[in-house]
């Protein structure tokens, strides 16, 4: 069994989607979730209330992890809310933001994508590292993607260069906090379907296409990512640190 009682979580980006998936997950283990919106409050208080309802414990915050100062009052929020340090970290805000073609590409675009994927995943790691370090140990899962892999769709390089870093990134940082009891790894989702990412980029037609690349035949769903999530966040995945985890169906295998 899995048994996060007393550990306190913050999943960035979980108003919606596979963020969402994995608060409820981990608070139907007992962890206290912080929960992070960006812009809608409404759903951030929907993956709450379901959490409540459950009998869980979650708190809401609303912050732009893509920008500095934002990250230092949402870690400071999280842990004067729960009066302790983050102990399970999962770094899932992230945006393909537009499809743009490399030669209009502009340095405004690049920056919001490598920021709200790459940067965001590095400072809040760097805010909540103190309190986790204090405590003793942790655990940080950081979301990349099977773009990071094969480079994504048609306009998609950028975002594909930020989710291929992510991973390279999780295994620098686990070295480097082995030490000190934080297991650090990556998941990587393939085609997710019922999340905003797909209803925005998405046709109907690339969505069966992409389907009928999936040797498990379906698309996969953001409870497919969270129960991976939970896995890597639980003492079940002790001995398990600098890796990735590919949650596509078999689509892609390393
Ligand atoms: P989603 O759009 O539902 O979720 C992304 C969440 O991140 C949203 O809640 C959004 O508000 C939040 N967010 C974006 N920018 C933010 C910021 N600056 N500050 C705070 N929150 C911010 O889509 P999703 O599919 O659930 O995406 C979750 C993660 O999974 C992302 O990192 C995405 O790149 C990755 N991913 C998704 C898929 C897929 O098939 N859906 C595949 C591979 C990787």
């Amino acid at each position: 069994t899995i048994d996060l009682t007393g550990k306190v979580a913050l999943v960035t980006g979980s108003s919606s989607g596979i963020g969402r998936a994995v608060a409820i997950r981990l608070a139907a283990s007992g962890a206290k979730v912080a929960v992070n919106y960006l812009k809608n409050a409404g759903d951030g208080e929907e993956t709450v209330r379901t959490i409540r309802t459950a009998g869980g414990t979650a708190e809401l915050f609303q912050a732009d992890v893509s920008k500095l100062d934002q990250i230092g009052a949402l870690v400071s929020a999280v842990e004067a809310a729960f009066g302790t340090g983050i102990d399970i970290l999962v770094n899932n805000a992230g945006h393909l933001v537009q499809r743009c073609s490399n030669a209009d590409m502009t340095e405004e675009l690049y920056d919001t994508i490598m920021d709200v994927n790459l940067k965001s995943t590095v400072f809040v790691t760097k805010a909540a590292l103190p309190g986790m370090k204090a405590k003793g140990g942790g655990a940080i899962v950081n979301l990349s993607s099977l773009a990071g892999h094969d480079g994504g769709g048609p306009g998609a390089s950028v975002y594909a260069a930020s989710k291929g870093a992510i991973v390279s990134y999780s295994k620098g940082l686990a070295k480097e906090l082995a030490a000190s009891g934080i297991r650090v790894n990556a998941v990587s989702p393939g085609f997710i379907g019922q999340t905003a990412f797909h209803a925005t980029f998405t046709s109907e037609e690339g969505r069966k296409a992409t389907v009928g690349r999936v040797p498990l035949g379906r698309e996969g769903t953001p409870d497919d990512v969270a129960g991976a999530v939970l896995f890597l966040v639980s003492d079940l995945a002790s001995y398990l640190t600098g890796e990735t985890v590919e949650v596509n169906g078999g689509m892609f295998m390393r």
